[in-house]
Order: structure tokens, then sequence, then C-alpha cells
């Protein structure tokens, strides 16, 4: 068949990456290129962490074992899937209750999670000056390297004769034999199916092609939507895997370097992206960094980011007409579950309905549009 993948972040990579694999004659298009928004600025935590409902754990959780067999069939082009678990606090008092509950949760869920205390805090991360002496590890977890997985993908892409070409699509249009694409510029093109993976633009592209996919609309910023993500120096202190806990958020990049977030700064992503408030974060980010490792380490740079967020918190994957010719591949979390993603949708082109997909079809909204609303508890990504 000859597909059109809209977007080419993790999602549309993913998905063309397992679609040409098939077989299929396969076109990728970006309005600015690979890459270009939510996948490059992504802290990348690989988890099924308090990631609810029920079903949308499983599908998180398939997202973490997709990578584990990604990074084992490819273990020759190097190493970007870190497996070496998360670990978790809560440093205010009454934080036994908050353990107890993501614990009886993981547990219920059958999500590996151990509790831990001070010695194997030290044993797990010895840099740390640990502001407490509890926690929980979740040893399935990982880190990504986001930037490199895009790559990697891209370059089997190329290897495939498939390069991701510069365009924008303003809309698409179905009939029962197949879609056309049309271009900014004016061209249009035909193909058998198309599948619309332009993160926070999806939203927008359907609506001018008539389809229901409410993705949440980033000029309004808020905790909902944005993160501020800061990208420090490269450092000589040893991280060896995610920190995720009420003051910090922290895990190790490739190049020596750290992604930080602050949970009690996100809610100045309301007052929307100005220098001051970069520089106040930045200066946040520096103090709290130096009460974890007990030395200055400098934050370079902070990132104002853009989440590609459906409206009620979770995927939308699945075809948007009653032709069968358009597909949506929007989701949050896409960085945990782009492998598993991308296979599922090319399984379904081919005319299977996934089980793991059932709740998350498009169909969902025609009933109405529920909001997710910003959780304060630690950490969900
Ligand atoms: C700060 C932050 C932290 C995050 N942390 C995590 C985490 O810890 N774990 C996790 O699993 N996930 C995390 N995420 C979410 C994850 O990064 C995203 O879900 C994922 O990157 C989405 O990928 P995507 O391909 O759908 O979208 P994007 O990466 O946004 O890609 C969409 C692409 O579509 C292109 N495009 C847009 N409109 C058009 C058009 N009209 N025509 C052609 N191309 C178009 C864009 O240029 C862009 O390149 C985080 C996101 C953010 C912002």
């Amino acid at each position: 068949m000859k597909i059109l993948v809209v977007g080419a972040g993790v999602l549309g990579l993913t998905a063309a990456f397992n679609l040409v694999n098939d077989g299929h004659d396969v076109t990728i298009v970006d309005k600015t290129g690979p890459y270009a928004q939510a996948s490059s600025r992504s802290f990348a935590w690989i988890n099924a962490n308090h990631k609810l409902p029920a079903e949308y754990h499983r599908l998180n959780r398939a997202g973490i074992t997709a990578h584990e067999e990604f990074q084992k069939r490819f273990a020759s082009h190097g190493t970007w899937f870190h497996q070496h678990g998360c670990i978790m606090f809560d440093s205010s008092e009454g934080n036994a209750t908050g353990y107890d509950e993501r614990y009886a949760e993981s547990t219920e869920l059958d999500y590996p999670v151990e509790r831990i205390g001070s010695d194997r805090l030290r044993e797990l991360e010895p840099a740390v000056d640990w502001p407490t002496d509890s926690g929980l590890f979740f040893p399935l977890e990982a880190h990504l390297d986001n930037e490199a997985f895009g790559s990697l993908i891209e370059d089997f892409l190329e290897d495939a004769g498939v390069k991701p070409e510069i365009a924008e699509v303003i809309r698409v249009e179905t009939k029962a034999n197949g879609a056309t694409a049309e271009f900014a510029g004016g061209s249009a093109r035909a193909f058998d199916q198309v599948v619309i993976a332009a993160g926070a633009d999806s939203g927008v592209i359907a609506e001018r092609s008539e389809f229901l996919l409410p993705v949440a609309d980033l000029s309004q910023p808020g905790p909902r939507t944005h993160s501020l993500l800061g990208v420090t120096a490269p450092t000589d202190v040893a991280l060896n895997r995610i920190i995720i806990s009420d003051k910090i958020n922290v895990r190790p990049r490739r190049d020596g370097s750290m992604f930080v977030q602050i949970p009690s700064v996100e809610a100045r992503t309301e007052e929307g992206e100005t220098p001051e408030l970069l520089n106040e974060v930045q200066a946040v980010m520096e103090t709290e960094l130096q009460s974890l490792f007990g030395k200055h380490i400098l934050v370079n740079q902070v990132i104002f980011s853009g989440r590609s967020f459906p409206e009620d918190g979770l995927s939308i994957v699945g075809y948007l007409d009653d032709h069968h010719r358009a597909y949506s591949l929007v989701t949050h979390s896409g960085m945990t579950m782009a492998p598993i993603l991308g296979r599922l949708v090319a399984d379904e082109v081919r005319g299977d309905s996934s089980p793991l997909l059932s709740a998350f079809r498009p169909s969902r909204f025609t009933e109405g549009i529920a909001h997710d609303s910003p959780t304060n508890f630690i950490g969900r990504q």
C-alpha cells in the first residue's frame, strides 16, 4: 500500500519503520524536520508508573517490553535504552502513605516495585546526598537516549530508501478508495492510507479534515501541557538512573549532562515563556541540584517544552474515518510507547485489530470529551 505518515517525531518514525518493514510504499513528511517538537525535548523516562486506568498501564508496559526487544535486536548499533530502574522518593512528612499507595497499586498491577531504605539508596546512587531514608525502586524502568533512538530509526529508514520530506500537511480527505493529502503551497497527493502522527498539531489537521481528534491546544500553556526541562552542563557526577521525587526529577544523558525538572515550578508554565521565568527556574534547578549532589552543577538551558497531549490524557490510536483511510497516532508518553505503537499501527493497517488498543479509539470522543486534570502526585510523565 501507498502510505503517508504525517510527522517525523518518535511516533511517526517508528510507525514508518514498521510499515516499511512490512513492505509498504511509505512517504514520511514533517513540516519542520525530524524530531522538531516534543520528541527532542522529552525527559524520556520509560515507564508504566501510575499510568491508569489498567488498560493504559498495560499499553505502557508493552512499550517497555518493546524497547527491551528493540534494544536487544539492534544491540550491534549501540545502546540507547538504559534499563537501570528508577528511584522514587518523597521528602515530605507523611510520605509513608504515598509509598504505601504506590506500592499497593504497582503490586496489584503486577508491576515490579521494591521498598528501599538508606543502605540501598546509597548503594544504588552513591553520588547522591540523600535527603530521605526511604523510597521505592522500580527495576523495569529505564531512561532513553531519545535523540539517539530517533536517529537510529531515521538511519534504518534511509537504508530502506525513505527520507523524511519537509512538507506541511494542511488537511486530509478520505473516500472509499483512498485518501488525498493537501499540502501547504496548494499541492495534493493521493495515498491508500494516511497516518496522522503530528503530535500537538494533529488536532488542527484533524479539524480541517473534519475528523474528531481532541488534542490540547498549546497556545494556553500550563502544567498539563507544558514542562520546564533543564539541561545541565556535562558533569563528572556519576548518576546511573532516573530519580523522581517531590523536589527534583533528574536523569543522566549520554554526554554526561542531565535532564532536570522541578515539580514545584511546573505550575509557573501558566505564565507563558519569558526570559525572566527561564532564569528564575534555572536558579531553582541549580539550588536543588546542589542540595541533591552536594556540589554546584551548571544548568545550561531551560526549555519551555510543550507536550502532545490528548484532551483526556490517554492515547488516541485508530481510524478516524468510516473508510479506514486516515489513522490517528497521538499520545502523551510517546517515548515509552513508540516501539509498541509503531508495530501495532502497522498491524492494524494490514487489517488486524489489537485488543491492546481497544480502549484508545478516537470513536470514544463521540460521547463527549473528558478532560484530564493535572495531578500533584510525584512523577507521572
Ligand atoms: C517535557 C516533556 C517531558 C516528557 N517526558 C516523557 C517521559 O518521561 N516519558 C515518556 O514516555 N514521554 C515523555 N514525554 C512525551 C513524549 O516526548 C511525547 O509523547 C512524544 O515525543 C510525542 O511524539 P510525537 O511523534 O507524537 O510528536 P512530536 O515529537 O511532537 O512530533 C510531531 C512532528 O509532527 C510535525 N508536524 C506537525 N504538524 C505537521 C503538519 N501539519 N505537517 C507535517 N508535519 C507536521 C512536527 O514538526 C513534529 O516534528 C515528554 C514530553 C515533554 C514535552
